[in-house]
């Protein structure tokens, strides 16, 4: 389950920037996730659960944004969403030069702390 591993980075991320704000206290961590990393959103918030406790991020809600994948045509042009199963061909024109803009993101959006 990559998920812990995750979740571990996050945390310690998220507990960084709190301490080098002068917080004592982590509120809320807003992420974004792309698709294309595979990341199980349940399995991410069960990590979460399992290594916040006796940090200062014990009580921290965890939101998490998935993101679509989007892919634009080097062709034609044409940008559209996919999942990840989808989205090496074109619906447009049908090529297969195709660039992936968005869907492998992993970031931490914000983080509210005490
Ligand atoms: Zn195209």
């Amino acid at each position: 389950m990559h998920e812990m591993g995750i979740a571990e980075g996050i945390l310690s991320s998220a507990i960084t920037a709190a301490e080098d704000a002068g917080a004592t206290k982590i509120n809320e961590v807003d992420i974004t996730v792309g698709v294309l990393t595979e990341v199980m959103e349940d399995a991410l918030h069960f990590a979460w659960e399992a290594i916040r406790t006796g940090t200062m991020a014990e009580a921290a809600v965890l939101n998490v944004t998935m993101l679509d994948a989007r892919s634009q045509c080097a062709d034609c042009g044409h940008e559209w969403g996919h999942d990840r199963y989808s989205g090496a061909q074109c619906p447009s024109c049908s090529g297969y030069l195709v660039r992936l803009l968005t869907g492998r993101e992993l970031k931490i959006d914000s983080i509210d702390i005490d």
